[in-house]
């Protein structure tokens, strides 16, 4: 049995996690930890009924009690960080979906999980679905370079781009090497109009609505053509598979990997 803690367990992907894990069958819930809603009863909170785990406000002490094998983490850009380095410190795996992180904390927590000899997952999107995006998408630039990222996701998203566009336009200008799109005299007459400009020129467009989830498209353009590659999380649920694989995975792994991608594909 993999025994794992939930941080953030509060929060819409953190309860989703939990309803998961409770449910699995070689997984086991082994605490909750969050900002708000502490003394709780997590089963109340996700709307399964008692279970007899409350949320526990303190990562550090609940580690410490609890002693699990994973930690996933789904809280806040500015706390990820903190809690991926308390997990590695107490000697536990973190398994991490928070976006925001910066390459420097990145390459912080590589350093710290090779030291400690401890396996960590983390992966901007958990949907496989916009894994094979992202992969389709690095094909097709081969043939269109000219490409554009458009990300829509729900309003209360503090971040912005999100991860997942971020990782797909590094991917894109990484394909495409020193390839440079886009009029060079191009002006804004409203600032952002353009949207964010990425290496190369690429150029990510981020929408925030109520009644979106995470959806994302590749715009690639060529000679009286386009081809849209398109992924939709309609549900929390969509991360949910990538998120189970990743927590039996990160036990037999030692370092970091960054994107889930690199753990199911093959090439
Ligand atoms: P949310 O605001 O609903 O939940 C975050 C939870 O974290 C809240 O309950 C909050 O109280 C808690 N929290 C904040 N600071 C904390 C701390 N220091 N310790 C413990 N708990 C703390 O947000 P959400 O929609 O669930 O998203 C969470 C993160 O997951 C965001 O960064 C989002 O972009 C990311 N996300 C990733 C994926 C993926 O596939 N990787 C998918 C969806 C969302």
């Amino acid at each position: 049995m993999i025994r794992v803690v939930v941080s953030g367990a509060a929060g819409r992907m953190g309860k989703e996690v939990v309803k998961t894990v409770w449910h699995a069958e070689d997984v086991e819930l082994a605490g909750a930890v969050d900002a708000q809603g502490a003394g709780v009863d997590i089963g109340i909170l996700t709307g399964m009924g008692e279970i007899g785990i409350t949320v526990q406000q303190n990562l550090d002490e609940a580690l410490r009690n609890l002693q699990p094998h994973v930690v996933v983490d789904f809280t806040a850009p500015q706390v990820v960080a903190e809690n991926a380095r308390t997990i590695l410190n107490h000697g536990v795996r973190p398994v991490v979906g928070t976006t925001g992180l910066s390459s420097s904390d990145i390459n912080d927590l590589s350093k710290l999980a090779q030291e400690k000899g401890l396996g960590c997952v983390i992966a901007p999107n958990f949907a496989i679905g916009a894994l094979l995006m992202i992969k389709f998408a690095k094909e097709a630039v081969k043939y269109f370079p000219h490409v554009e990222i458009i990300e829509q996701h729900h309003d209360q998203k503090v971040d912005a781009p999100s991860g997942t566009a971020i990782k797909t336009a590094e991917v894109l200008a990484g394909q495409r090497g020193d390839f440079h799109q886009g009029l060079p005299t191009e002006t804004e007459s409203l600032p952002g109009a353009r949207g964010a400009e990425f290496d190369g020129g690429i150029r990510i467009h981020s929408v925030r609505l109520p009644g979106l989830v995470a959806h994302q498209e590749v715009i690639l353009g060529g000679v009286g053509q386009t081809l849209k590659i398109r992924h939709d999380s309609i549900s929390r649920e969509s991360f949910m598979p990538g998120v189970l694989m990743a927590v039996r995975k990160v036990i037999g792994i030692e370092g970091l990997v960054y994107g889930l991608e690199n753990l199911i594909f093959e090439d």
